[in-house]
């Protein structure tokens, strides 16, 4: 995604950020993320609250109003928010990490909100050791049983971004370039965390009651892998979530420019697989056609799985699959999606299926089998004549109603 946003108002396309912007979600999966736009981000949470609520149309105009003449103050939140190099990735930034986690706490506290940060553990380091997890933040506000209670999902962490990267400029240093600003982690996910805080701070400033209550969970792992997470949500789920009605994930892409809603994701189930050989590394020159290579076992399993043409080898894997209905194919007849726009953006001239419906259904609602790497592989530049002793190759197949985890690892 590009952590790039436009101040400007109205819903015209926002830009594409410098290089260094990830694409994809590490598990769990909520989907690609989003090019959104703060201020109008503000609007729609506040619109969607209003929808949900009936408030005539003077309190909306009130709130529109009250919104746009704040724009500078939010801006100015999410320059702070960018500031802080929240890197999940490098352990070397988990105080910056710790710290987004209690900025995060402080603001929904000074707005009078139900918080608790929630310790969710240690993670294992890979040369050994271990490192506190940062502590994921839950916050309510509003308690009333007569209502419904949409629960925000967020997170405030980054990956990694460094102007070496290709970034033109700072990157937690947010700029702004033509009405857009630019910032490590500002639409992946600061800014739609803060639009959703920012909506129920304007109900607060107008007195006004929420017609829903509104749960925050905001975690700091999500660009790892959600260490912790599932752990913390299964332990409260009859607690914390026992009352949640909905989830909301601001954390999703649009396809066009026009708004759109993430109604669901595809899972994952992630796989390696290890073959074992000789005790220690051999030389192909003095061992090679005598020994049974890792490598060429661990590529002839590979090969089983998935064929260049997309067909899914493994036996079974698509018998669980819900088949696609007259009304889904309708509704992805129905999206506007550009096929061109699409294949410039990921930088490729062909996509395996010309027919939007075929593709878009294959994107979101078939499963897929993809190979992501070879641990133990050479992979250095230059040549080296090894027989790798051990190699570990890492798969992962993305599930769709209705398929079960368990059959798809049995498989
Ligand atoms: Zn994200």
């Amino acid at each position: 995604m590009s952590d790039c946003l436009t101040r400007k108002r109205g819903w015209q396309e926002g830009f594409i950020s410098p290089r260094g912007a990830k694409e994809e979600h590490s598990s769990p999966d909520f989907g690609n993320c989003p090019n959104l736009r703060l201020l109008k981000m503000d609007l729609c949470v506040v619109s969607l609250l209003l929808v949900l609520s009936c408030v005539d149309a003077f309190q909306y105009s009130e709130l529109a109003q009250y919104i746009d003449s704040h724009q500078e103050e939010y801006v100015e939140a999410l320059r702070d928010w960018v500031a802080i190099e929240s890197d999940s990735s490098n352990i070397l930034k988990r105080p910056d990490l710790h710290r987004m986690m209690e900025v995060t706490a402080d603001k929904l506290r000074k707005m009078g909100g139900d918080v608790v940060m929630v310790d969710i553990g240690e993670q294992e380091l890979p040369g050994g050791g271990t490192l506190a997890l940062p502590k994921v933040v839950t916050a309510q506000f509003g308690n009333d049983t007569q209502k419904h209670t949409v629960c925000v999902y967020g997170h405030v962490d980054v990956q990694p971004a460094k102007l070496e990267d290709g970034w033109k400029t700072e990157p937690y240093n947010l700029t702004e370039i033509d009405g857009n600003l630019y910032g490590r982690g500002a639409s992946d996910n600061k800014a739609p965390v803060l639009a959703w805080i920012h909506a129920v701070e304007a109900y607060q400033a107008f007195n006004m009651e929420l017609p829903v209550n509104v749960k925050f969970v905001i975690e700091g792992m999500e660009e790892t892998g959600s260490n912790g997470l599932d752990a913390m949500i299964l332990a409260q789920r009859d607690t914390f979530f026992s009352d949640v009605d909905f989830i909301a994930i601001s954390d999703c892409g649009w396809l066009s420019k026009r708004p759109a809603l993430t109604y669901g994701t595809r899972g994952n189930c992630y796989f390696f697989a290890e073959i074992e050989g000789p005790r220690q590394d051999l030389h192909s020159g003095v061992y090679g056609g005598t020994v049974i290579e890792p490598m060429t076992d661990l590529i002839g399993i590979l090969d089983t799985l998935i064929s260049p043409s997309g067909k899914i080898l493994i036996p079974g894997i698509r018998d669980a699959v819900a088949p696609l209905t007259d009304e889904e194919w309708k509704t992805y007849q129905d999206i506007e999606f550009d096929f061109d726009h699409y294949k410039n953006k990921i930088g490729v001239s062909q996509l395996m299926y010309n027919n939007k419906v075929d593709l878009l259904a294959h994107r979101w609602r078939h499963p897929t089998v993809t190979i992501h790497g070879i641990e133990g592989a050479f992979s250095d530049p230059g040549t080296k004549t090894v027989i790798p002793a051990k190699v570990t190759g890492k798969f992962s197949i993305r599930q769709v109603p209705d398929m079960d985890p368990a059959l798809v690892k049995n498989r």
